[in-house]
Parts: C-alpha cells; structure tokens; sequence
C-alpha cells in the first residue's frame, strides 16, 4: 500500500473505528462520572483541615484526570472525522502513511512514529 491517497484495508478501518468508539464511550462515562465525583467532593462538609486538604486534592486529580479524558476525546473525534473524509492513517505532519503497529497502540495518534518521536524532543512544530 502506498501513501498516495490509496485507501486503507476497509476490515483494519472498521476495526480502528469500532475500538475508538468504544474508547469514546468509555471516556464520556468516565468524564461524567468525575464531574459527579467532583459536584460530591463540594457537598460533602469538610471537617478539619486535612479534610479540607484531601478535598482539595481529589478535586485536583478529578479535574485534571477528566481534562486529560477530554483531550483523548478531542483526539478521537478528529481520527473520526479524518475516518469520514479519507485521511485517516495519514501523519499530519508529514503526510506519510502510518505504521500499523502505531495505530494499534493508539489509533487516535496524529502523527506517525517518526513525526511523534521529533514532537516529544520538541523538534516538530
Ligand atoms: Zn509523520
């Protein structure tokens, strides 16, 4: 397969779609149920400081835990919508054809393997 615009095996397409929208459900519940657990931590009266404090701390790791479940999201959307248009399995960065062993640890990844490994040295822009 070439990188020039041929389309990806439809059976391996299928399966990347069917595992990111069972990721994505799996996010959503897990983004609404933290918001819950977040709204409780606020309801429940707080006796002394370490009280306080481990409030203060779930809080915390709630919200940051459900903006990372909100980033993943955000990340699946786009390999839908990318599903939708053709260009899934595509690096946005250089436009090269994805490995499949990057897809199948990640199959929302933007970038190919190559690309990613220059982002994390902070190469890539
Ligand atoms: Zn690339």
């Amino acid at each position: 397969m070439s990188a020039n615009g041929q389309l990806m095996d439809k059976r391996r397409l299928e399966l990347y779609r069917k595992r990111l929208l069972e990721r994505r459900d799996q996010l959503l519940d897990a983004v609404s149920r933290s918001e819950q657990d977040g709204r409780q931590a606020d309801e429940e009266p707080a006796q002394d400081l370490a009280d306080k404090a481990s409030n203060a701390y779930t809080k915390e790791f709630l919200f940051k835990k459900s903006n990372d479940d909100r980033f993943i999201l955000h990340l699946i959307q786009e390999a839908l919508d990318r599903m939708g248009n053709g260009g899934y399995g595509v690096c946005v960065a250089c436009g090269g054809e994805m490995q499949q062993k990057r897809l199948d640890a990640v199959p929302w990844a933007r970038h190919c393997i190559e690309c990613q490994e220059k982002q994390e040295q902070g190469l890539l822009q």
